[in-house]
């Protein structure tokens, strides 16, 4: 396998979890100070890259103190079991709705079925148990010390309402998950140009949650926010298009439910609206939309999701 871990400064390293065997879609942090601190595992699949980039520092799985999950979202915690088995003095931090899905994954598992159908399994591989006693939930506002790392815990709904993010202060730096959008590297659509989109995927997505995080985020005053997809990002940039692509999207989702309110109305309105806003942003709106990939398909999911629930048909 090659060299994959990115250096941050500081002994903190991002590296790529290649979720569905793809490369610069999903990516993973780890702090090697006194403690070393792994955020987002992935689901089973990408084990191995976490072993991986722990070996490129002289490290294995049983020198991993603790293991932060920004939410249970498959992509992001699927895989916590499996290195909560491997990697046995572990400790595991969460989001306190999260934590009793981690002890028990089966509506978990379920309720992904809903969204991914039979192919899950091949997706996402496995899904753990990990025991209740090596789960430790944060609430929000919590600080805590690790070794020579401060880290704080910020209740980030939203995108999920499990959902943290964790405060860096010395670097002034935010893990944010998927709660500030995505970045999306030219690298990986071809585009020529990175773009920052919110992921509004099944079932929680809440615009007034998107502009609580982001306020109590802004006020933190970061520099740069760390994607789960995928890598850093300026700041400011990113506080300002996930809030602003978040309130379009709630727009457009009222807009189609009126209109369309079906699976394939949504998904339809949702190219659209990429290919408009790609245009607004200055950029030639005739690109591969197609290169969202799967997204494409969660996000319009979650926007009809939202209307549902707003109409209170769910
Ligand atoms: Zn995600």
């Amino acid at each position: 396998m090659e060299n994959q871990l990115i250096p941050l400064g500081d002994d903190l390293y991002y590296f790529d979890l290649f979720e569905l065997g793809k490369p610069w879609h999903t990516s993973a942090y780890l702090y090697n100070g006194k403690k070393k601190i792994l955020i987002e595992t992935g689901a089973s699949p990408s084990h191995q890259n976490i072993v991986q980039a722990l070996r490129e520092l002289s490290l294995s799985l049983t020198d991993l103190d603790y293991v932060i999950l920004t939410h249970i979202h498959l992509d992001h915690a699927g895989g916590a079991g499996l290195l909560a088995k491997k990697a046995p003095q572990a400790i595991f931090l969460c989001h306190p709705r999260a934590k009793r899905h981690l002890v028990d994954p089966s509506r978990l598992e379920q309720s992904a079925r809903l969204v991914y159908g039979d192919t899950m399994n091949t997706m996402f591989g496995e899904i753990l148990p990990i025991a209740a006693d090596r789960i430790l939930a944060q609430e929000d506002g919590t600080t805590l010390q690790l070794g020579d790392r401060t880290l704080h815990f910020i209740d980030s709904p939203g995108h999920a309402k499990h959902h943290i993010c964790i405060f860096d202060p010395d670097k002034r730096a935010v893990f944010s998950g998927d709660a500030l959008g995505i970045r999306y590297l030219s690298k990986s659509t071809q585009w020529g140009f990175d773009a920052i989109f919110p992921s509004t995927s099944p079932t929680d997505f809440d615009p007034q949650g998107v502009r609580y995080t982001i306020a109590k985020i802004a006020s933190l005053k970061p520099q740069i926010i760390l994607h789960t997809h995928f890598g850093p990002s300026d700041a400011n940039e990113a506080l300002e298009s996930t809030l602003r692509e978040s309130m379009l999207l709630a727009t457009l989702a009222d807009e189609t439910f009126a209109i369309n309110p079906t699976q394939d109305g949504f998904q339809e309105a949702l190219i659209q609206f990429y290919r408009q806003r790609i245009q607004d942003l200055g950029h030639d709106p005739q690109v591969d939309i197609s290169k969202l990939g799967i997204d494409l398909m969660l996000n319009s999911q979650g926007l009809l999701y939202y209307e549902k629930k707003k109409h209170a048909l769910v």
